[in-house]
């Protein structure tokens, strides 16, 4: 629970409200909000953006309850510039060994190369494959929906190898036959790119682990991101409860407070009360995943109901502050837009309760 944490953990919380008040909310000059390379600075000064790197490039490989308390903690001031704060991560690249890790991992953790993930395939085609030839793969397929695509310098691509199995393979984007078919920017702002593989060839060497094991690592990175969103979600929980106590509690055209109103309360309190279920399950698999437990299921639960929470806060939010929270910059409206990718990002919201389902019905899996 977040009142039980240690010493550090309690100073790591309230370095990141210091961190965001001094550099999210305004810059220095207390005018307008700080540059995105601005923050990175700042970030790296205060230890903030080594959190997410390993010890081995000289991060501090921090916890999931770490994570989520820093995670948590900037995203309660609805900043936006969020992503900044933290170090690229090796994601699947983690488990790279041989010449992956001098040629794109180093690269990676310095900042001196981007990489997007591939994973998600159009329905109407066969997946993406790969047969080997020599020492070489040759790839053929599409990815529909990589993030960042048109300014990666590779992709972790999901490919399935003849005879192997599913594998996570390093698509180096200047490859020739590595086509970008369409660009395109969601809902909440991000960028991506469709993707089509004709006959590239990448050395074998660029298979991260083994061949055929490629599945299970897709899934620890999906996983690891899911408890993120959950963290960012429910920091965006208490900032959506505190600007809607400050509305709530001023007055409206008759002079009264606009909380006197008996169902704006008891919609003000069934918010409360998802928020309170977000932070308990948030912190309650965070911990479980620190020591040592497998969360898989408690990840997918954890991030269906945080980003069903968040989703529904701010739709309330929008209806009780009114009309002006849907002018286009407002902060709700903003808020909006961006956590309603998150119900399809990582895994849709009604796949993983199908697979909450199987894992107890079918496996045994998943704790209550
Ligand atoms: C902002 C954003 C960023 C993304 N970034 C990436 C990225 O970097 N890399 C990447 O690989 N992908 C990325 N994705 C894609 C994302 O992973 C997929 O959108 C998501 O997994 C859902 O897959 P889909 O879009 O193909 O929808 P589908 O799988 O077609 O699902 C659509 C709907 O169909 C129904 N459905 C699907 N399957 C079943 C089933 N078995 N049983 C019952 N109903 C079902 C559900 O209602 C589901 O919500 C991103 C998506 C978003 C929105």
């Amino acid at each position: 629970m977040p009142e039980f944490l240690d010493p550090d953990q309690l100073a790591l919380r309230e370095k990141c409200h210091q961190f965001a008040e001094d550099h999210l909310v305004q810059n220095i000059t207390g005018q307008a909000t700080a540059t995105r390379d601005e923050i990175i600075r700042f970030a790296k000064e205060a230890g903030i953006y080594r959190m997410t790197q390993p010890k081995a490039f000289g991060g501090l490989e921090s916890s999931q309850i770490e994570l989520c308390i820093a995670r948590e903690a900037l995203a309660s001031y609805n900043p936006n510039k969020l992503g900044a704060c933290f170090g690229p991560s090796p994601g699947v690249l983690g488990a790279a060994t041989g010449p992956l890790i001098d040629s794109h991992l180093k690269p990676l953790m310095n900042g001196r190369i981007r990489c997007s993930f591939g994973f998600t395939e159009p329905d109407n085609v066969s997946p993406t494959n790969a047969q080997e030839d020599g020492d070489l793969l040759r790839i053929n397929g599409q990815k529909s929906y990589v993030t960042g695509g048109e300014d990666a310098d590779f992709i972790n691509t999901l490919v399935q190898i003849e005879g192997k199995g599913p594998s996570m393979v390093v698509v180096d984007t200047a490859c020739p036959g590595v086509v970008i078919e369409e660009k395109f920017t969601s809902l909440d702002g991000s960028h991506h790119a469709a993707f089509q593989f004709k006959n590239v060839e990448v050395p074998k060497s660029n298979v991260i682990g083994s061949a055929g094991k490629g599945l299970p690592k897709a899934m620890k990175q999906i996983g690891d991101t899911r408890l993120l969103f959950a963290a960012e979600a429910s920091g965006f929980a208490l900032w959506v409860l505190a600007l809607l106590k400050d509305h709530l509690q001023s007055k409206d055209k008759s002079g009264t407070a606009r909380g006197n109103k008996e169902v704006v309360r008891w919609q003000y309190a069934n918010l409360r009360i998802k928020a309170y279920a977000l932070r308990s399950m948030l912190y309650r698999t965070a911990r479980l995943a620190d020591s040592g437990e497998n969360v898989v299921n408690e990840a997918m639960a954890t991030k269906v109901f945080a980003t069903e929470a968040i989703g529904e806060m701010v739709d309330t939010a929008i209806q009780l502050v009114g009309g002006v929270a849907l002018v286009e910059n407002h902060p709700l409206a903003i808020l909006y837009k961006k956590v309603r990718a998150w119900r399809l990002a990582e895994g849709a919201s009604d796949v993983l309760r199908l697979n909450i389902g199987r894992g107890i019905l079918e496996l045994g899996k998943g704790r209550i």
